[in-house]
């Protein structure tokens, strides 16, 4: 049974949480002699705590409501929320997959969390098989599943994903950052059904807002009210609440550009392909593309003599780059200089 009091970290359950200023007196008109801010210029008060407006935005775009929104620097900060919410540095463990996103692993190391990685297996999917027998170790109290996975590209399966949140009784954020350029379904809906699913999302690809650090949880309240309960009073800025709010006024550019960019890597998948170097690219459902190549740590650096920067992913899988998909320009430099590396 899911039970989220006990599944959260004893010291945060009875927290009395910060109160600002800006908690106790909500109204937009009024002298503000509370907040000791300095009364001039344009940046001097301090931004909405809850990010009021921003939330009803999302919440009109995505058809969920606001309360089921929480906003945090960057999602890199809501993983790491996650792990002081549900884990006893010590003594509890999180599981996720191998390869997957690296944060997932330093983040519980800052945490002194164990996080367990299964493999996945040879098309990158999860083998629910060997997850299985962890579901019930109760000292895992969260899992992270990226889908579509970074660096793999691909999502992982929604079916053992799906199986994995309603048989196992801890949290399971699954994280969508690369969700906009995947023809397969978020899971935001399924919220409905499950009290342990933390679906996150961010404004950092398909949104074009990687500076602004804004991330996304979408949960249940009472979830969410446990991550407002810990985070930093006035977590996200009023200049980057700002740049979220002006980029959802104008829908228009972020769909452009997810075609454009979905464009671009079906055609630098098909010339990659072409290539002599490049031994096997792997589907790709988000704004990067797999590739395995002959060898990846020389084509690396032969690539950065040329001022062309890709991810050399070969740590984690043998012989392999990661390549974002750019400017249709950007993309051709990176072809012509695969195509004229020699051994
Ligand atoms: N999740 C995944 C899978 C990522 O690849 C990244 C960034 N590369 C993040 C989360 C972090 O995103 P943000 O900019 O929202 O912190």
């Amino acid at each position: 049974m899911f039970d989220l009091d006990k599944l959260v970290r004893p010291n945060v359950r009875v927290l009395s949480p910060y109160s600002c200023a800006r908690d106790e007196y909500q109204g937009k008109e009024g002298i503000f002699l509370d907040a000791n801010e300095n009364p001039f210029g344009y940046l001097n008060r301090y931004p909405d705590p809850y990010q009021k407006e921003l939330k009803e935005a999302i919440s009109n775009l995505k058809g969920i409501s606001a309360e089921k929104i929480f906003l945090g620097n960057g999602s890199d900060e809501i993983i790491d929320l996650c792990f002081r919410v549900f884990c006893r540095p010590g003594i509890d463990k999180a599981l996720t997959f191998s390869p997957s996103y690296g944060m997932y692993q330093v983040s519980a190391a800052i945490n002194d969390i164990e996080i367990i990685k299964i493999p996945l297996d040879s098309d990158f999917m999860i083998d629910y098989k060997l997850t299985e027998k962890y579901l019930k170790d109760e000292k895992i109290k969260l899992i992270i599943i990226c889908s579509p996975n970074n660096p793999t590209g691909n999502c992982p399966g929604s079916s053992a994903i799906l199986k994995i949140i309603s048989d196992f009784t801890g949290i399971v954020i699954v994280d969508e950052a690369y969700i906009d350029f995947s023809d397969k379904g978020s899971l935001i809906s399924y919220t409905r059904q499950f009290p342990n699913l933390i679906v996150m999302q961010t404004f950092s690809k398909a949104f074009g807002l990687a500076a602004a650090r804004v991330g996304i949880a979408y949960a249940n309240p009472p979830v969410i009210s446990y991550l407002n309960k810990i985070k930093p009073p006035y977590n996200i800025s009023t200049i980057n609440q700002k740049a979220v709010l002006q980029k959802l006024r104008k829908l228009s550019t972020y769909t452009g550009q997810v075609r454009k960019i979905k464009k671009e890597r079906a055609r630098l998948s098909a010339e990659l392909a072409k290539i002599s170097c490049v031994k096997k690219i792997y589907p790709s459902d988000s704004n990067f593309i797999l590739i395995n190549v002959e060898d990846a740590n020389t084509i690396y650096k032969y690539l950065v003599d040329n001022s062309i920067i890709v991810r050399n992913r070969s740590s984690l899988i043998d012989n392999c780059i990661r390549i974002t998909v750019g400017t249709r320009t950007e993309n051709n430099k990176l072809l012509s200089g695969l195509k004229n590396y020699k051994k």
